[in-house]
């Protein structure tokens, strides 16, 4: 709290800037009739531009700057601006008590289901082909493989997990998907897999499979030349996690292989992809920025203030991060 008597929110990323919040972040406290202040440490203002970090209550993070919290040591709630946390966990300097809260929203699922059916139906019907045919002015039919002989699979049948297998499921595709425990509410038309016990059996003869799980120390590398080599020949990987999931090295032999067809990466170890990386010009390699889905101001800045809220009743966020399971 400032001297003020408001509610002091550090807005914190070395890879962003944050200046998008803040009206929305600012509309969300003046609805609860809290005053609030924001401080950006951020790629704008500098990474290093923490002042009073005493006074921070509420910290509002994408990737943010390593060893600063020792700098915030009264802050009441962690939040990211994102579904994932792995970019706040990854710091040992992170306080063990204070609660870390994420965002869920289900229009980040609908788009996410979106970009996954965009994805996986252009692969299966080869429409790269047709791209190329319409520059070319050529005129040729391929033949259709039907939906129902191309299995899917979802590793991370979470929040967006579960929404992108009901989309493609609508579609006629035969959907696998694969989480830590057995789901509480399955999804229909999906059958699903637990543990590592079942992975073998999830992945065999997948035509493509789909990445959506948060990065945590088990699930870091999962992307790997074993994973691939129980896919289906040919089959297509598309990365809408994190980029340590992937093992590039690996993807790049199974590609060259033909063991794997075709590759859609939208999040990546460095970002953005380096001018000299591989992955642009590789021919079975589709890049999008890592704009798979995003989560409107207002939805970060409501859900943030919600959970504001229950910090300062005493009560457990809504969205908590369980710190043990790492997301
Ligand atoms: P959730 O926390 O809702 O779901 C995570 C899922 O992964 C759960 O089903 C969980 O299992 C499963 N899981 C976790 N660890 C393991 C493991 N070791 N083995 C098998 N399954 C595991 O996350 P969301 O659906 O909200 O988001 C998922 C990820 O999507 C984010 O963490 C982020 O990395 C990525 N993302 C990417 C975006 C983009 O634009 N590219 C945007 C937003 C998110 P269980 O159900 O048993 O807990």
């Amino acid at each position: 709290m400032n001297v003020n008597g408001e509610t002091v929110v550090a807005l914190l990323s070395r890879s962003l800037c944050m200046d998008y919040l803040a009206p929305a972040v600012q509309g969300a406290f003046a609805k609860i009739g809290e005053g609030v202040e924001l401080r950006f440490v951020d790629t704008v203002r500098g990474t290093d531009a923490l002042r009073d970090g005493a006074e921070v209550d509420v910290a509002l993070c994408w990737e943010p700057q390593p060893g600063h919290w020792p700098l915030m040591p009264n802050v009441r709630l962690v939040h990211s601006v994102a579904a994932g946390v792995d970019h706040i966990l990854e710091d040992p300097t992170l306080p063990a008590g204070v609660p870390l809260a994420r965002i869920r929203d289900p229009h980040m699922a609908s788009a996410m289901a979106a970009y996954v059916t965009w994805a996986v139906t252009s692969g299966h019907r080869g429409m790269d082909r047709y791209a190329a045919q319409q520059r070319s002015q050529t005129w040729v039919e391929h033949a259709v493989q039907p939906a129902t002989q191309y299995p899917i699979g979802i590793a991370g049948m979470g929040t967006l997990g579960s929404h992108c297998a009901r989309a493609l499921a609508a579609i006629g595709y035969p959907m696998r998907g694969w989480s830590r425990s057995a789901p509480v509410k399955p999804v229909a038309g999906c059958e699903h897999f637990a543990g590592d016990a079942q992975r073998g059996e999830f992945l065999q003869g997948l035509k493509a499979l789909i990445c959506l799980l948060p990065l945590t120390e088990q699930t870091r590398g999962a992307l790997n030349a074993d994973c691939f080599a129980q896919l289906g020949n040919g089959a297509h990987v598309i990365n809408v996690g994190r980029g340590a999931h992937l093992i590039e090295s690996d993807l790049l032999v199974a590609l060259d292989a033909g063991q794997l067809g075709l590759a859609t990466l939208d999040a990546f170890n460095v970002e953005p992809l380096p001018a000299n990386d591989a992955m642009w010009s590789h021919p079975k390699v589709r890049v999008t920025p890592h704009i798979a889905t995003r989560t409107a101001p207002e939805v970060i800045a409501e859900q943030t203030v919600r959970h504001w809220q229950q910090v300062c009743a005493g009560e457990v966020p809504h969205h908590a991060v369980d710190r043990a399971n790492g997301y």
